[in-house]
């Protein structure tokens, strides 16, 4: 039987949740906007806006044979830009006066989704792609074992990754890629909830209140 509560729970508390609701705390502080449900919604999108590019990658990994989902949306230096465009062309039009926020908003939230990648795992995240090895850009489906630099970031700084953690991530995301189906693979990206998760939320949704009491709910667009 199919359990999506593990799915479920992540995206209640994960660290994409978190880098949302924390973001738009800070930055509502910063700003002095008040606590907009908007525009938190805003902030969720932007700090899993990357991830939409699993829905192309599970529609055409078996036919095209694409590695992992590191595509399109994980290309900060395509993304970043256009995010930031689009982003300032509606809240000038729409909402002029919270338009800075709202675009450090999403910058903050997609640019901590890209950190959290690099820091998650040994085999980091190709920061610089569609920048390849060599300097050229280059856009690709197949498994680009030795195209990108992937970078590891901690407390102590970015460091290159390992080429042979590199290498497994294809190898091993190439394999599963052609052999699960859709829940297996989505499923396998999936980890237990933490502790230090856990508490992040209780802490973001702490600052929230606090938000509420200082600020306001804010007053929209109008
Ligand atoms: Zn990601």
């Amino acid at each position: 039987m199919r359990n999506w509560l593990p799915l479920a729970q992540q995206i209640a508390f994960g660290w994409d949740t978190n880098i949302a609701l924390c973001s738009f705390v800070a930055l509502s502080f910063l700003f002095g906007e008040g606590a907009n449900p908007w525009f938190l919604c805003i902030a969720g999108i932007a700090a899993y806006l990357p991830d939409l590019d699993l829905i192309p990658f599970l529609l055409l990994r078996k036919k095209m044979r694409i590695a992992g989902h590191w595509v399109f949306g994980h290309y900060p230096i395509i993304i970043l830009p256009l995010e930031v465009t689009t982003v300032g062309i509606i809240a000038l039009t729409t909402c002029r006066h919270h338009a800075l926020f709202l675009i450090s908003l999403v910058l903050v939230c997609t640019i901590a989704h890209f950190v959290h990648d690099a820091a998650a795992r040994s085999h980091g995240f190709h920061l610089l792609a569609p920048f390849t090895r060599d300097g050229q850009l280059r856009f690709t489906l197949a498994s680009p074992t030795d195209l990108w630099v992937h970078y590891t970031v901690s407390w102590t700084g970015v460091k290159e990754a390992p080429k042979e953690d590199v290498q497994r991530l294809y190898e091993t995301s190439l394999q599963r890629a052609q052999t699960y189906d859709n829940y297996s693979e989505i499923m396998s990206r999936v980890e237990a909830v933490s502790l230090s998760q856990v508490t992040t939320f209780g802490l973001g949704t702490l600052g929230l209140v606090a938000l509420v009491i200082c600020n306001g709910s804010g007053p929209g667009c109008n």
